[in-house]
């Protein structure tokens, strides 16, 4: 039997789901605003399908951030995922 080349699963703070590294879009907040990962403090993860699913993420990112700024969240999102590409 071959040995698989293992990869970490992470979970997606907006469906639950399980991933591979690839399919998510690293995250963190910082006093109540989304940053993209700087390898520093607590981090999450959100699939790419729910990044395209604004209404939940929002949500969600609303929630791990604390902030009710969704507009904001959402607009840093975007500019995230942009950059990382
Ligand atoms: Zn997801």
């Amino acid at each position: 039997m071959a040995r698989k080349f293992h990869k970490p699963i992470r979970t997606c703070i907006v469906c639950r789901g399980k991933f591979t590294q690839s399919e998510l879009v690293r995250l963190q907040c910082q006093e109540r605003q989304l940053i993209s990962f700087t390898s520093q403090g607590r981090s999450f993860y959100i699939c790419k399908e729910c990044t395209n699913d604004e209404k939940k993420c929002a949500k969600s990112l609303a929630r791990v951030c604390k902030s009710g700024e969704l507009g904001k969240l959402m607009y840093k999102l975007r500019e995230i995922i942009i950059d990382g590409r």
